[in-house]
C-alpha cells in the first residue's frame, strides 16, 4: 500500500491503472476506522482492481468547532487497517492540499439536503459533503465509490449529486455494521462515556420498536413512530429528529403504504448520533386490508 497526500501524485498513479482497463474503486473516509468502514473496503476489494481509500477529516462539513476538534484521528493505526485490507492507495491530503488560498467554489444539492440532517446541522454541512466529494470523484475518477447506509441521508445526497453532474461512477450504498446490541458502529462512538454508550442502545432499539410495530400491522406513521419514541424517552434520549420517510425522496410519509426508511437522530451527551433501518412490509400483518396498494417486498431487511 502507498500512502498519498498530493493530488496530482494520486492522478499519477492511477493513470497507468485507468489505462489498462483495470477498475477503480473509492471508499471516502474521515478516518478513524471501525468495521463499517472496513466493510467498504472489503467490498471495494472484492469487486475492483485497484482500492483508492481517501482519508479527509474534512473541516468544511462540520458545522461545529468543537465537534471538529474532537473528531477522533489516528493515522497510523488507519494505514495499518487499511494495509492489511490490502488497500493500494491510502490518499491522505491535508486541507491545504484540498483547499488552497483562494479556493472559492461549493457544490451545493437542493431539495434533499434540506431536511433532516441539513436542517439541524444548517446548509454548510451538506454543502461541505458535496463539494468534498465531487472533488474526490474528480481526483480519483473512479469506477465505483463506496458509501455507508448508516449515512442514509448523505447517500441519498451522493447519488443525486452524481446523477446531476453526469459524473461517471457507480455509488454502491453498503448495508450498515452495527454493534452486537445494535449500536451502529460510528467513530464518534469513542467520545460516548460508558453511561452514553449504554443510553444510545437505545436508538437502534426505537428503530426496531418501530419496525416491529409495523410487521406487527400498523400502517400509521404517528402510530408506529410512538412506539420508538417511547424506547428513546425510556432511556433519556430526546430525538433531533425520528421520522419514517420513502428511502429515495427522504419524503415523510403518514400512511405506511410501502418499503420506507425510519430515520434518527439524537445527541447522547455531547455527542450527536444518526441510524436509521430500512422497513419492509409484511403485508399478511397489515391491520387495513382495505388498503390494496400495499406492496410485497423481497428486499431483505439491512441491520
Ligand atoms: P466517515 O468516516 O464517518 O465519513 O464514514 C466513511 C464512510 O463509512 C461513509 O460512507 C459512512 O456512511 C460509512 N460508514 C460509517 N459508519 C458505518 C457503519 N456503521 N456501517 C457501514 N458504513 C458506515
Amino acid at each position: 500500500m502507498r500512502t498519498i497526500r498530493a493530488i496530482a501524485e494520486l492522478r499519477q498513479a492511477l493513470a497507468g491503472p485507468r489505462r489498462e482497463g483495470r477498475s477503480i474503486g473509492l471508499v471516502p473516509t474521515m478516518g478513524a476506522f471501525h468495521e463499517g468502514h472496513l466493510s467498504l473496503i472489503r467490498r471495494a476489494r472484492t469487486e475492483c482492481d485497484v482500492v483508492v481509500v481517501s482519508l479527509f477529516v474534512n473541516p468544511a462539513q462540520f458545522n461545529e468547532e468543537a465537534d471538529l476538534a474532537a473528531y477522533p484521528r489516528d493515522e497510523r493505526r488507519d494505514a495499518e487497517l487499511a494495509e492489511r485490507e490490502r488497500v493500494d492507495y491510502l490518499f491522505v491530503p491535508s486541507a491545504e492540499e484540498m483547499y488552497p488560498a483562494g479556493f472559492a467554489t461549493t457544490v451545493s444539492v437542493g431539495r434533499v439536503t434540506e431536511m433532516f440532517e441539513g436542517a439541524h446541522r444548517g446548509r454548510s454541512h451538506f454543502d461541505g459533503v458535496t463539494t468534498v466529494v465531487t472533488k474526490l470523484l474528480n481526483i480519483a475518477s473512479p469506477h465505483v465509490a463506496y458509501f455507508g447506509g448508516k449515512d442514509a441521508q448523505q447517500a441519498v445526497v451522493v447519488q443525486r449529486l452524481a446523477r446531476d453532474l453526469d459524473i461517471p461512477v457507480r455509488i454502491e450504498v453498503c448495508p450498515t455494521v452495527r454493534e452486537p446490541d445494535g449500536l451502529a458502529l460510528s467513530s464518534r462512538n469513542v467520545l460516548l462515556s460508558p453511561d452514553e454508550r449504554n443510553r444510545a442502545r437505545a436508538l437502534h432499539r426505537a428503530l426496531r420498536a418501530t419496525a416491529s410495530a409495523v410487521d406487527a400491522g400498523e400502517r400509521d406513521a404517528v402510530a408506529a413512530k410512538a412506539a420508538g419514541v417511547t424506547e428513546l424517552e425510556a432511556a433519556g434520549v430526546r430525538p433531533d429528529y425520528f421520522e419514517l420517510v420513502r428511502a429515495p425522496t427522504l419524503e415523510p410519509v403518514n400512511r405506511i403504504d410501502g418499503d420506507i426508511l425510519a430515520l434518527v437522530a439524537a445527541r447522547v451527551g455531547a455527542v450527536r448520533l444518526i441510524d436509521n433501518e430500512p422497513i419492509t412490509l409484511n403485508t399478511n400483518h397489515a391491520r387495513s386490508p382495505s388498503k390494496s396498494n400495499h406492496r410485497a417486498s423481497t428486499t431483505p431487511r439491512r441491520s
